[in-house]
C-alpha cells in the first residue's frame, strides 16, 4: 500500500536484507575497484585544510537519505579528500595497507558488533584474541610465557606496560590513592632513548609521571641506547631519592628504524629490578623473517612487548598488540568489576577488560585471523622480504649518487638520506634545500615521502611497506627525488 510505502520512507528503520545485499555487492565492488587501481589518485591529495568541511552540509539530514546519494558523495567528497595510503607510491611515515582478507575480516567484525569486555560478552572474540595471539608470538619467535591482549595502538600497549610497571610496587598505593598531593611517594623515572616514540612521553604524561619523569637518553653513532649512559642515568636518579621504574627500548625507531642493544638493557634492568617494555611497533614484525630473528634478541627477557600487526603485518588499522610475562599484574593494575559486570562463569574465565582501560573492546581478532591464515607464515615472509629488498634496491642509489648521503643504517624497508650537492656544507643550507626538495617530490602526486631529524639533521625517509610496491613505484620514486635535486640545486638560493 502506498501510505504504508511512505511512513517507512519517512521513518526508515535499517535495511532490508534484500537493499543490504544490494548496496554491498556495490560497495564490495567499489572496494574491488579502488584497492585494483589506487595510484589513479595523487596519493597526496592537492586539498586544502578546511576544504572537505566547507563542502558538506552544516547540519544533520532531517529525514533519512538514499544510499545511492551517501555512496555518489563518497565517491565525490571522500576520496578525493583522502591521502591515499593504499597507493603504492605511499612511502611516508611507516607506510601500510590492510590486506583485502583484513577488510573481510572487517566486515564480519561489524556485522557481529560484539562487545567483548567479558568471556561471557563474546566468547568467540575473547578466545580467538589468545589463540590468534599465540599464533602471532610464535611467528615472532617469542617465549610460550608471554601472554597477548589487542588494543587499538601502540600508545595505548605502552601506557598499558607503563602502568603495570608502576603496579610493581603495591606498597605505593598508587592505584588506590593516586599521586596528587602525596609527600610519601618519591619521584618515579622511566628510561629511554632521545630516539624513542613520543607515546612514552604521552604515557608518562596519562600516568601523572610527567614529562620530567621521563629520562631520555644519549644514543651512539647509529641512533642506539648508550647502555652505559643509562646505567649512569639510573645510578645518579637512585643518589637523588628518585625511584626508576622502567626502561623502555626501542626494536625500529620511528625515525630511523635503530635498534636498541635490548639484550644489554635487559641486564641492566634486571640487576636494578625495572620493568623492561620494547617498542617493536614497527621492528618486531621484521621478526617474522628467520634472517631477521636478530631483531628481537633479547625480548624474551622483557616484561612486555609492543608490535602493530596494523604496521607490517597488512591487518587493517586498528591492531597493536601487547605481550607481557606478567599478565597478572597487568591486570592487578586494570582490573575492577562493578556488579552488574560479574558473571558466574566466575575466575575461570578469561574477561579481557581486566587487561586494560577500556571496557568495551571490539572482536579486532577476526581481521588478524583472516590475515595469518590468508598469508601463512610464508605468504607474510615473503611479503615482507620483497620490502626490504625494495628498500635496499633504493639504498644502492642513494649509496652510488654523489650528490645524495645516507643518514643512518637501513637494517628494515626504511631509507633515511638527504640531498647533499658537493660545495654545499653549511647545516642549515642543506636542511633549507632538503625541505624544499621534498615539497617538489610530495607535489608530484606520483609518490609520498616524509622526513625527520637525524642528530638534528634534516632528512627524507622513504619507507616501503604498502602491498602494491613494485621496484617500479621505487625506481620511480627515485627519478622524481633525482629530478627536483636538480631543479632545487639550480633555483637561486
Ligand atoms: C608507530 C609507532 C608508535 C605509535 O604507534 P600507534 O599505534 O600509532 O600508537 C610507537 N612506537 C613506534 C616505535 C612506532 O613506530
Amino acid at each position: 500500500m502506498t501510505s504504508e510505502t511512505e511512513a517507512a520512507r519517512r521513518e526508515p528503520t535499517d535495511m532490508d536484507p534484500d537493499e543490504f545485499r544490494r548496496y554491498g555487492k556495490e560497495v564490495v565492488e567499489r572496494i574491488a575497484a579502488y584497492l585494483e587501481r589506487p595510484e589513479s589518485w595523487p596519493v597526496l591529495p592537492p586539498v586544502r585544510p578546511g576544504e572537505l568541511r566547507a563542502a558538506l552540509p552544516a547540519h544533520p539530514p532531517q529525514t533519512g537519505e538514499p544510499m545511492e546519494a551517501i555512496l555518489e558523495d563518497f565517491d565525490r567528497l571522500i576520496l578525493p579528500h583522502t591521502t591515499h595510503w593504499n597507493h603504492p607510491g605511499f612511502f611516508a611515515y611507516f607506510a601500510i595497507s590492510g590486506s583485502a582478507a583484513g577488510v573481510l575480516g572487517e566486515a564480519l567484525t561489524a556485522a557481529l558488533n560484539v562487545n567483548a569486555m567479558l568471556w561471557r560478552s563474546a566468547p568467540a572474540a575473547t578466545e580467538l584474541e589468545q589463540v590468534t595471539l599465540d599464533w602471532l608470538r610464535q611467528l615472532l619467535g617469542l617465549p610460550a610465557e608471554m601472554m597477548g591482549t589487542i588494543n587499538d595502538t601502540a600508545s595505548l600497549s605502552t601506557l598499558h606496560a607503563l602502568a603495570a610497571a608502576r603496579e610493581m610496587w603495591p606498597e605505593l598505593r598508587v592505584r588506590q590513592e593516586g599521586l596528587a598531593g602525596r609527600a610519601d611517594v618519591p619521584a618515579m623515572r622511566v628510561y629511554c632513548s632521545e630516539e624513542a616514540h613520543s607515546s612514552v612521553d604521552k604515557a608518562a604524561v596519562t600516568l601523572g609521571l610527567g614529562l620530567a619523569g621521563v629520562r631520555r637518553v644519549p644514543t651512539d653513532a647509529e641512533y642506539r641506547m648508550d647502555v652505559g649512559a643509562l646505567a649512569r642515568a639510573i645510578a645518579e636518579d637512585r643518589a637523588r631519592g628518585v625511584r626508576p621504574l622502567a626502561v623502555v627500548a626501542t626494536v625500529g625507531t620511528t625515525s630511523t628504524t635503530s635498534v636498541d642493544p635490548v639484550r644489554e638493557i635487559a641486564a641492566v634492568c634486571e640487576r636494578e629490578a625495572l620493568w623492561l617494555h620494547v617498542d617493536a611497533a614497527y621492528g618486531g614484525a621484521a621478526a617474522v623473517l628467520p634472517e631477521l630473528r636478530w631483531a628481537l634478541e633479547g625480548v624474551e627477557r622483557a616484561d612486555s612487548v609492543v608490535v602493530n600487526p596494523h604496521k607490517w603485518l597488512f591487518v587493517p588499522l586498528d591492531c597493536s598488540v601487547l605481550y607481557t610475562r606478567r599478565p597478572e599484574v597487568l591486570r592487578r593494575a586494570f582490573s575492577l568489576t562493578p556488579e552488574y559486570l560479574t558473571t558466574p562463569v566466575g575466575d575461570e574465565a578469561l574477561n579481557l577488560m581486566d587487561y586494560g582501560v577500556a571496557l568495551g573492546r571490539r572482536f579486532r581478532a577476526l581481521k588478524l585471523w583472516f590475515v595469518l591464515r590468508w598469508f601463512g607464515a610464508t605468504g607474510l615472509q615473503a611479503q615482507l622480504a620483497e620490502h626490504i629488498r625494495l628498500a635496499q634496491v633504493f639504498r644502492g642509489w642513494v649509496d652510488m649518487s654523489a650528490d645524495f648521503e645516507r643518514l643512518a643504517p637501513a637494517p628494515f624497508s626504511v631509507v633515511v638520506f638527504r640531498h647533499h650537492p658537493p660545495g654545499v656544507d653549511d647545516e642549515a643550507e642543506l636542511d633549507r634545500l632538503n625541505a624544499a626538495l621534498l615539497e617538489r617530490v610530495n607535489a608530484s602526486g606520483e609518490v609520498f615521502l616524509s622526513h625527520t631529524r637525524a642528530k638534528g639533521r634534516y632528512a627524507i625517509r622513504l619507507a616501503v611497506g604498502n602491498i602494491r610496491t613494485r621496484e617500479t613505484h621505487v625506481r620511480r620514486a627515485w627519478e622524481i627525488l633525482r629530478g627536483a635535486a636538480d631543479e632545487v640545486s639550480r633555483s637561486p638560493r
